[in-house]
């Protein structure tokens, strides 16, 4: 039997956090990890060109809460960026999110001001008070025109579902602007790590009090580890529950990521270019050395093929798999001293910035009592 005071499952950002921050409250910790790296889905690394690339799809950081930007910001530097998507449609390229430039370019319009650009969209769009479903949603923002062209089909490659069969809030996530602004998010903090999101993990997980154990899954070796006071899982949910035979089980999107080296110096105007149409299959392709603009006399591009298959990196959201999570939680909410956290974990499209800050808030929630006989420099 091996012992230790916290045991978590999967070093991503919610295991790394919880790790980091009951190592600092003095608890030894395992952290099991059934890759061959840390960092979750954030993992990064420098590819045969020497340019720093993410394993798992682009990850640009993004948030409004000034206590996680100040939390991440302990384990490394960050420097400013801003993310900016353009869409390929009509053999046109255009701004995503939609704003003046958009509109404009694909309806040869000319509108100069943020009134004008207001006057054409409440000219176009379909009014729906409460959206039920991403397709109400856009019609709602922008009009059927511009759904068909720039949403419909890259939500049906995305998700192998039409955006009237997911929640509203999926579509939601891209703004719609009035202005020119073409800025992929508004937040306040918007960055990338300097050297990228591996070694921000390394620094978190460097600590005499955590050991981390790659190549490792949990349910391995879970009976060899009995005697912790809690136990963190950021798997997927019904893995867990894999042996409650009669649970439904949840959906789930996988990418494949196709990646080409070429031996030019750049492939495409622009770090990320979306494909929203159906003549392709992929949804986008993107090209790493644009971000933080990285030199070399070559490059390499990745294109994402949404599939069912394979490694789970998206939950679906929709009515159908929030009801069957919510089975899975009733069962998770019985446990005493294990806790599910995470965007498996808890079935919820976290962004980076939501992952920490569910990570950070769970952490909270449960030591707060002990915080305040402790060292006042752990908390956050
Ligand atoms: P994960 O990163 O999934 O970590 C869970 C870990 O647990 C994994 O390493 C897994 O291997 C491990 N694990 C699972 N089961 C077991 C087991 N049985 N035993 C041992 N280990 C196990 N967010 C942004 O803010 N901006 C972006 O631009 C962005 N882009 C994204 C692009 C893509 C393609 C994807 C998929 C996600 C993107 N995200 C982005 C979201 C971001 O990746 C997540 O919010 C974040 O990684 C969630 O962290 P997590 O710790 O909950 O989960
Ligand atoms: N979306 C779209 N067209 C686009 C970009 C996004 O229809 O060009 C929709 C699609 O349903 C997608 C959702 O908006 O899944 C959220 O997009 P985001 O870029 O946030 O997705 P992620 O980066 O998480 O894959």
């Amino acid at each position: 039997m091996k012992n230790t005071d916290i045991l978590i499952v999967g070093a991503g950002i919610s295991g790394a956090t919880l790790a980091e921050r009951y190592a600092n409250l003095g608890k030894k910790v395992v952290v099991v990890e059934k890759r061959n790296h840390i960092a979750g889905n954030c993992y990064d690394y420098y590819d045969e060109n020497g340019i720093l690339t993410s394993k798992y799809g682009a990850h640009l950081f993004h948030t409004n809460e000034k206590e996680v930007w100040e939390y991440v910001n302990r384990f490394g530097e960050w420097y400013p960026w801003e993310h900016r998507v353009v869409a390929r449609v009509d053999d046109k390229t255009v701004p995503i999110p939609v704003n003046i430039t958009t509109v404009n370019t694909l309806f040869g319009t000319d509108i100069q001001t943020e009134e004008e650009m207001t006057g054409w969209l409440d000219a176009n769009k379909i009014e729906f008070e409460k959206p039920a479903n991403g397709e109400e949603a856009v019609l709602n923002r922008v009009g059927p025109v511009l759904y068909e062209k720039m949403f419909k089909h890259y939500t049906k490659k995305q998700w192998d579902k039409y955006p009237a069969e997911l929640h509203a809030s999926v579509l939601e996530r891209i703004p719609v602007r009035t202005n020119y602004d073409d800025r992929y998010f508004s937040d306040e903090f918007q960055a990338l790590p300097k050297g990228g999101y591996t070694k921000i993990f390394e620094k978190m997980l460097n600590h005499p009090n955590i050991t981390v154990l790659l190549n490792t899954d949990y349910f391995d070796v879970k009976d060899q580890y009995t005697g912790y006071e809690k136990l963190f899982y950021t798997g997927p949910v019904d893995r867990f529950f894999e042996f409650k035979t009669e649970l439904e089980k949840l959906e789930y999107r996988s990418i494949n990521f196709v990646t080409e080296h070429l031996d030019q110096e750049y492939y495409q105007e622009n770090s990320v270019v979306n494909y929203p149409g159906e003549e392709v299959d992929f949804t986008r392709i993107v090209e790493y050395k644009h971000f933080g603009n990285q030199k070399s006399d070559k490059t390499s591009i990745v294109k994402e093929y949404t599939v069912d298959e394979g490694e789970p990196y998206y939950p679906v959201p929709n009515e159908k798999n929030q009801s069957i999570y919510e089975k899975y939680k009733e069962e998770a909410d019985k446990l005493t001293n294990i806790y599910f956290v995470g965007r498996l974990a808890n079935y919820k499209y976290f962004n980076m910035d939501q992952a920490f800050k569910n990570a950070l808030d769970l952490f909270s929630s449960l030591e707060t009592p002990n915080l305040k006989h402790h060292d006042a420099r752990t908390t956050v």
